[in-house]
């Protein structure tokens, strides 16, 4: 090992980091630094689950905007990601989802060796403390407590019914041995409250002597030494800093900052290095390339009855009982996540395994974060699992604090907007089908008077958003254009990996959560057993 104040440095406490920052610092041995841009995750809003509907919009988030999207009738589109201890996943809709085997399977055909769904479902397992009790596919006793939803709405349960009545079988365990079918989430909460990566692995642990926790630390840049990573230069209190490292250095700031970080370092496309006069360390064309997303797109439907969430936090008397039953039993909407029912459904015949994925939620509101409506009413949003279009992120500026110009590319091909105008069609089947249609007094969006193909892409276009889930950015493969191999190392720069959702070969079909903390922890156990050998 070289010389170095610590042997290995995490960079960003997010879904990812916590977990690695937690198993690389087990062995006493291991110093062990970890550096979060964000503040300690004190405000009380991110222990309240429902509490994303603030925290996402506040300065918890880094706020990003994509550029205007051109198949979005040119939208920028807001991206929240958070900027805290726990990252993202304490801002985020708790929904806890793994994907589908075959997504894992995929990643291992495409070369990386280690990393099908037999070598990664260890990892969910030792993570996960499943309120249900270990199983072959389940873990108990992990930092992540992963718990059944507290409360079942009537409006829920009529989904779900409705969805069945269309054809989708029931479904008790979307992580089970199907993820096929219409159900209820589980969340990563326990007893009413949210369990963040920082939450469920660092509380634990903070006072490992041999750990160092920096927050309101941003990594600015790498430094190197003869080709290896050396250390890193941090701003905090107004002033650089250094960290040095005698073994490695493992990006952990997710899909956005991870490629930042290394094209501000001089590891990413010469040409824009170039440009920005950054010396180039490593030319690497494929950093802030292959950008993936999650698109989803909402139908609201008024409800002919007050069982809404709307309807309790409209009415005082009834606001003031959701905060009683939170104070006294940790129930009631303040427990909410941002799906409560769900379907996984395919839509398009060719499709093997499910293409879409819907978040069935008992309120509505214009957009996400803001007011709910006035009146009863539900969303029920449809995104697509498997997109084909690529997006790209790139530095404007050497200053570490300008966020990237980030570019979605959403809806490029056919292929997807055919996906989604499947999913609005199914998510209208399913509000007409009897269980569901008794309780429907207006379909709101896209609305009844939008039938066509072409007038339900003229709704994706105005109303399509993000569902949070970028990806792919410092893309694992054994390609020119690939940034990491299948043991998370920067290609062609010594003592460097790169962890969290940036690596995921294609986004996987669900939420992103839990894959980033199963990545997390792969990781340690590549960074241990290498740095023993
Ligand atoms: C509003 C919202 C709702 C979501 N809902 C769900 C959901 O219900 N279920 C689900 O599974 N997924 C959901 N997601 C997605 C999921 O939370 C993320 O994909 C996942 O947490 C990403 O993990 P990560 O480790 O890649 O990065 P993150 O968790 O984003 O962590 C990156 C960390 O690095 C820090 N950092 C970045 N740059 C630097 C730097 N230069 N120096 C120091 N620190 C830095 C950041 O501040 C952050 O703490 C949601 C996301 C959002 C934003």
């Amino acid at each position: 090992m070289a010389e170095g104040d610590w042997d290995f440095i995490v960079i960003g406490a997010g879904s990812a980091g916590c977990a690695l920052a937690n198993r690389l610092s087990a062995d006493p041995k291991n110093r062990v630094l970890l550096l979060e841009a964000g503040p300690r995750d004190r405000n009380i809003w991110i222990h309240i689950p429902v509490g994303y509907y603030k925290t996402m919009y506040s300065p918890l988030s880094w706020g990003y905007d994509t550029e205007p999207e051109p198949a979005l009738d040119n939208r920028r589109i807001h991206w929240p990601r958070g900027k805290v201890l726990g990252g993202s996943s304490a801002i985020n809709g708790l929904v806890y989802m793994r994907g589908q085997p075959q997504d894992y399977d995929h990643w291992r055909q495409m070369g990386n060796i280690g990393w099908g769904w037999d070598d990664v479902l260890p990892y969910f397992k030792r993570a996960e403390d499943q309120e249900r009790g270990a199983s072959d596919l389940h873990g108990a006793g992990g930092p992540l407590k992963v718990s059944d939803i507290r409360d079942r709405r009537e409006i829920c349960d009529a989904f779900v019914a409705a969805a069945q009545e269309v054809g989708l079988p029931y479904n008790d365990d979307f992580n089970g041995p199907e993820q096929e079918g219409a159900g209820y989430f589980q969340t990563t909460s326990r007893d009413g409250r949210r369990c963040s990566s920082a939450v469920g692995y660092l509380n634990p642990i903070k006072n490992r002597p041999n750990l160092k926790i920096e927050t309101a630390a941003l990594a600015s840049r790498l430094l190197f030494d003869q080709g290896r990573v050396s250390g890193v230069a941090y701003l905090q209190d107004g002033t650089e800093k250094v960290a040095t490292v005698a073994g490695e250095i493992v990006l952990s700031g997710g899909a956005i900052n991870s490629p930042q970080l290394l094209q501000l370092s001089g590891i990413g496309p010469g040409g824009l290095l170039n440009d920005l006069g950054i010396e180039v360390v490593k030319d690497l064309a494929g950093v802030g390339q292959d950008l993936q997303d999650h698109l989803q797109v909402r139908s609201i439907y008024r409800l002919n009855q007050a069982i809404s969430v709307n309807d309790d936090v409209n009415n005082i008397f009834r606001r003031v009982l959701i905060g009683l039953d939170y104070a006294l039993r940790r129930r009631g909407p303040l427990t909410f996540s941002a799906g409560h029912a769900c379907a996984f459904a395919r839509v398009l015949p060719e499709s093997e395994t499910p293409d879409v994925q819907f978040h069935f939620i008992p309120f509505s509101a214009e957009k996400p974060g803001s007011g709910l409506h006035p009146w009863p009413g539900v969303t029920s949003s449809v995104c697509q699992l498997r997109p084909e279009s690529r997006g790209e992120l790139a530095i404007t500026s050497t200053d570490p604090r300008q966020h990237p110009k980030i570019i979605a590319n959403y809806l490029a091909t056919d292929y997807d907007q055919r996906v989604l105008i499947e999913g609005l069609k199914l998510s209208r089947k399913i509000s007409q089908s009897p269980a569901f249609a008794k309780y429907v007094a207006d379909e709101v969006e896209p609305g009844l008077d939008r039938v066509s193909d072409d007038e339900l892409l003229v709704h994706l276009r105005a109303k399509g958003g993000t569902i949070f889930h970028p990806t792919s950015t410092c893309r694992m493969g054994q390609d020119e254009r690939a940034v990491v191999d299948e043991r998370l190392r920067v290609r062609g720069v010594a003592s460097l990996r790169v962890a969290d959702c940036s690596i995921m070969p294609h986004v996987v079909s669900g939420n992103t959560s839990a894959p980033a903390i199963m990545i997390g922890e792969k990781c340690a156990d590549m960074m241990l057993a290498d740095a023993h050998r």
